[in-house]
């Protein structure tokens, strides 16, 4: 009998696969993909299997403990995703494994042994533990199992589950499955003022954030979510139901949040435009893609339907991607709308069970078509037919940690090994994804809004010569967007304010002795906070109380600078007291469902003006929004990123097609100091095309993607000096590699990032230039060698979002 051996990949930062033994009652269940226990030192990990047929170890190996799955977890398709994304991106293929499989699925393993009901005639040790599981109850871990008969009992389990007498399950860490109730605690009464909520909380301002917490979630939610994922404590829920303030009741589990969401049924008839476009994406063969550039408005998201359709009947599956789950709740509903339970929506305010279900679902082929952000990639749908990349243009679907891949370039390299099609959707596209339609990506077209309406028109104000209305302190408040907003009122329409500065201002300055309040852990100036009152890192989430006096003169008054979306609502309220006027940025959307409860105010009329960051900016559809007002277009106008400019076009472009979607029209104002900036023009004439044009140009000289490709290393540590030092080692390890193998490539650096440091990290990063197969090999080459230097670590971001 020959001895087979399995490679294993760990969830654990290591470059290389282990190899282990397959006992042989695991037989077939060690295929490729499948989820394996196995022993690391005196853990028991959960790996994937990459190769059921390794050649022997030159140690001695150790066995697979189990093989939980009848059916390999990780399908071949996304097996072979996986070994792209590490390959290129130069990641280790374990933790691309963990961040594509649900959590749930994943962690740390708990195998449990289960007894399967039956008389079972099995002497020896085997035999022992059988009876012993009788006696427990028929069910326990195996970790308690080896403890109570006081010796490794895996052994054992095999060959009892090779003959059907046990079944091994693999419990995930989370669950909660199972349970039919659950404790679910309520608001009660009337919502107090903000002047009974100073006295009612009056020191007990963590009391106050659960309430309001509580609040931004409807009024309810499960005991257990308040707890585990919002970090209150029960104490403080005992407080409030105390004070009278809430209750605590039984409620149904709900298994699927989305069951109730009402779906939005389509229009039933396309467009010229919108069919000439489906015929297209039909068209397209197995891995073949299409960029649907569609201004906003355009309905594109008609054209996905139709298209995952169409995918559907032919007993195909679809992906839909779409760039933050919970800002969209549109496209879900209009999802839903369409194919109701065949959608699994993977939300990322799903818990690790509900998660876990939904990949469950996809992968026995129960439901068909997946919704999600950008590892909704990673879906385990069956006969993937179609994807579709909503807004490709969006940062966020560039992963910001190991694996750091691309989303629309995982989606790609997915389309292409599976054989489905790849749609790219977007009304600003990204100039990567324009760049490729003169070659593999085919372009398609929807040039104007249904119904023919008008794209809004846009006024560019210039803040340093337009008249400003007096009295709203620091906020730059024209005469015109004022008279705008009065206007628009007066006809019972709705405003969208846009202000991309979250917080009440940007920094605090002493105005005697000039003095910046900086975070103490990173090199950025902390944002000041109002309700609750605090200064704040937007980085690392370092907080102190908001000082009174100078630190370093004693001055007592302080000055704030540049104004955040708090400040900019307390105008409004002071402006209009009879506005209703909702708030939407990271700070009121910190809980689940907070983003739907926010945009259904919206949608249902009970907000007169929204104010927000770029939240706000995306996909939205509420034909009663009738003006935008952009109050300062210049916050990311000039950071030091070469995306800089393509970021502003596109936010100003998005957020300027919000409005004037309904018959009643609309139109824009832009606030800004830099009137004659080319994204700025370009986006007051809604003229995408002429923008990424003129930005194209700007990429060749210094060349920057889409002209070429980058790798970004990023040196980071503790320690300044001793940082610089690894940059420059990393630098000239760079430079000889290119000069022996005579390299077309340029390297810049070493030099700080323009985050110098973040969490007490100093950052120093290194850039690599040149065509993208050359960049592949140094990539794999320094995934080898550059990560760990000393006590500094070497980040490789390939093809990075942002070189801040
Ligand atoms: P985009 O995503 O391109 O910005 P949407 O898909 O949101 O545009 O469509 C804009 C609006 O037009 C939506 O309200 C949508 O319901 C409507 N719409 C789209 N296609 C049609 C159609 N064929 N007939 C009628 N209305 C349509
Ligand atoms: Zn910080």
């Amino acid at each position: 009998m020959t001895e087979r051996f399995a490679t294993v990949a760990l969830p654990l930062p290591l470059a290389s696969s282990y190899t282990y033994r397959i006992p042989e009652t695991l037989g077939d269940r060690v295929a490729p993909g499948a989820r394996v226990v196995v022993p690391v030192r005196r853990r028991e990990l959960i790996g994937i299997v990459i190769e059921a047929d390794a050649p022997p170890p030159e140690a001695e190996a150790r066995d697979i403990l189990a093989a939980p799955d009848d059916e390999p977890a990780v399908p071949e398709g996304l097996l072979a995703t996986a070994r792209w994304i590490a390959g290129y991106y130069g990641a280790p293929l374990g933790l691309t494994l963990k961040a594509m499989l649900p959590g749930g699925l994943w962690g740390e393993s708990q195998v449990t042994a289960v007894r399967v009901p039956g008389r079972w005639n099995i002497g020896g040790f085997a035999g022992e533990v059988l009876d012993w599981l009788e006696e427990r109850g028929e069910k326990a871990a195996v970790a308690a199992i080896a403890r109570g008969m006081r010796r490794p009992v895996w052994d054992a389990l095999h060959r009892l589950a090779s003959v059907g007498a046990v079944a091994l399950e693999v419990v995930p860490p989370d669950t909660g499955a199972g349970t039919a109730t659950e404790r679910v605690v309520t608001l009660q009464g009337e919502p107090p003022t903000l002047i009974e909520r100073t006295t009612l909380f009056k020191r007990r301002a963590r009391r106050r954030e659960l309430y309001e917490a509580l609040e931004s979630l409807g009024g309810s939610a499960q005991v257990r979510h308040v707890v585990d994922q919002l970090g209150f404590g029960e104490a403080l829920i005992k407080g409030l139901v105390d004070q009278g303030l809430a209750r605590i009741a039984l409620a149904e589990r709900v298994r699927d949040p989305f069951a109730d969401t009402p779906g939005t049924p389509p229009p039933s008839t396309l467009t010229d435009a919108q069919t000439e476009a489906l015929r297209a994406v039909e068209s397209l063969g197995a891995g073949e893609s299409a960029l649907l550039f569609g201004v906003t408005g355009s309905g594109k998201t008609l054209v996905y339907l139709e298209a995952v359709r169409r995918a559907l009947a032919r007993g195909k599956g679809a992906i839909v991607l779409v760039p933050e789950i919970g800002l969209t709740p549109q496209t879900v509903s209009r999802l839903r709308g369409a194919f109701g339970d065949e959608v699994a929506v993977l939300h990322s305010a799903l818990s690790d069970g509900e998660r876990a279900d939904a990949w469950r679902l996809l992968r026995r082929g129960e439901r068909k078509v997946a919704v999600g952000a950008r590892s909704a990639v990673f879906a385990p749908v069956r006969d993937l037919g179609i994807i579709v990349v909503d807004e490709e243009h969006e940062t966020s679907y560039k992963n910001g940690e190991s694996p750091r891949y691309q989303t629309r370039d995982v989606a790609a390299v997915r389309a292409r090994i599976e054989g489905a099609s790849l749609v790219l959707g977007s009304a600003t596209p990204s100039l990567e994804t324009m760049a490729a339609t003169a070659d593999r990506v085919r372009l398609l077209r929807l040039p104007e809004r249904v119904g023919a309406r008008p794209m809004p028109p846009v006024e560019i104000l210039d803040l340093r010569t337009a008249p400003k209305v007096a009295g709203t302190g620091a906020l730059p408040w024209s005469v015109a967007l004022d008279a705008a907003i009065v206007d628009t009122r007066s006809r019972g329409e709705q405003a969208l304010l846009l202000l991309n500065r979250r917080g009440y201002a940007s920094f605090l300055q002493c105005p005697a002795c000039g003095e910046v309040w900086q975070c103490p852990r990173c090199t950025i100036s902390l944002t000041v906070h109002r309700a609750p009152a605090a200064l704040r890192c937007h980085y690392c989430g370092h907080e102190e109380s908001l000082p009174s006096t100078c630190r370093v003169c004693a001055n007592p008054v302080q000055q704030m600078r540049g104004v955040g979306t708090q400040q900019l609502e307390q105008v409004l309220a002071e402006r209009y007291p009879q506005a209703r006027v909702a708030r939407m940025d990271l700070d009121t959307t910190s809980t689940k469902w907070s983003h739907q409860r926010i945009l259904g105010t919206v949608e249902r009329g009970e907000v007169d003006l929204l104010i927000g960051t770029q939240m706000i900016a995306k996909g939205l559809d509420f034909p009663n929004v009738t003006l935008v007002g952009v109050v300062d277009a210049d916050t990311g106008l000039y950071l030091p990123d070469f995306r800089s400019a393509e970021r502003t076009f596109q936010l100003l472009a998005q957020v300027a097609g919000r409005a004037g979607r309904g018959p009643k029209g609309g139109r824009v104002i832009v606030q800004t100091r830099h009137p004659e900036h080319h994204a700025l023009l370009a986006a007051a004439r809604h003229d995408a095309e002429g923008f990424l044009r003129e930005e194209r140009e700007l990429r060749r000289t210094p060349p920057y993607p889409p002209e070429l490709h980058l790798v970004n290393l990023i040196v980071s540590g503790e320690n300044e000096a001793e940082t610089a030092n690894q940059a420059a080692e990393v630098a000239d390890w760079c430079h000889a590699l290119v000069a022996r193998r005579e390299l077309s490539v340029t390297v810049l650096g070493p030099a700080p990032c323009p985050l110098a440091k973040i969490k007490d990290r100093w950052r120093w990063h290194v850039l690599l230039k040149g065509a993208s197969p050359v960049l592949g090999g140094i990539v794999r080459y320094a995934a080898r060698r550059l990560p760990r230097m000393g006590q500094t670590r070497v980040v490789i971001d390939r093809d990075p979002a942002s070189l801040l």
